[in-house]
């Protein structure tokens, strides 16, 4: 059973991620269409092939990977959410040691470093209707099934449930952060784009380790 993230695992995360993009991405520019001016689908689709081609490079620590991704992500040509998923994703980089495989309690704080690097950019909190509506809540729920020793996998799944859950509520926000804050109740009824995706990247990530789980469990019956 995968107890441990190491760059493999991060690296089947990151590809888990960008299949659920690729599938949802008209989606996220409609929302876009609604909420900004439409290109979040697309900047999107650039987020994830930086994050698979961060995957497919030769880093043999979580922390190079991360931080390799991050910055990779940051200079995507595109809007905000680019700008700040790579401090988030350069933010995980900041976590202590400099381990070949992270435990769930690492892992748990590597997204932690990641929130908090966010937060240093941005003010927007939960209920301003942005990506942290799903963020915050899926970072508190790998957290606390962590903290309670869960195990990866149930942290990730509880993680994946509560980003989606996040950006469903978003839907009954008015924004006020980004773009859509020029629009006040126009956007009510839709959800962010921004917290959709970053639902689509957590459920990703959570397919991406189930898959390794899989094949870890294959290979030791063979
Ligand atoms: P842009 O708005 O520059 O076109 P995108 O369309 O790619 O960028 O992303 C829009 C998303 O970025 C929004 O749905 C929101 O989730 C997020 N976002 C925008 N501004 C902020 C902010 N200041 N803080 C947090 N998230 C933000
Ligand atoms: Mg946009």
């Amino acid at each position: 059973m995968t107890e441990r993230v190491g760059v493999d695992e991060l690296g089947r995360m990151f590809r888990g991620a960008a299949a659920r993009i690729r599938e949802q991405h008209q989606r996220l520019s409609e929302l876009d269409c609604v909420a900004g001016d439409g290109d979040h689908g697309s900047t999107m689709l650039r987020v994830v092939v930086q994050l698979e081609q961060a995957a497919a490079g030769v880093q043999t620590a979580p922390r190079e990977l991360l931080r390799d991704a991050g910055w990779k992500v940051m200079g995507v040509d595109g809007g905000a959410s680019s700008s700040l998923l790579g401090t988030f994703f350069a933010g995980m980089a900041d976590l202590p040691g400099e381990g070949t495989a992270l435990d769930c309690r690492e892992f748990a704080a590597a997204f932690e470093c990641g929130l908090a690097a966010l937060q240093r950019q941005t003010k927007a909190g939960p209920g301003d209707k942005t990506m942290m509506d799903a963020l915050v809540p899926a970072v508190n729920a790998l957290h606390a099934s962590a903290t309670a020793d869960s195990g990866l996998i149930d942290a990730l799944r509880s993680a994946a449930a509560a980003a989606g859950a996040g950006a469903e509520a978003t839907r009954n926000f008015v924004a006020r952060h980004g773009r859509a804050k020029y629009l006040g109740e126009k956007t009510i009824g839709h959800p962010d784009p921004g917290a959709v995706s970053v639902a689509l990247l957590f459920d990703g990530f959570c397919r991406g380790l189930e898959e390794s789980k899989g094949e870890v469990e294959y290979a030791g019956r063979g």
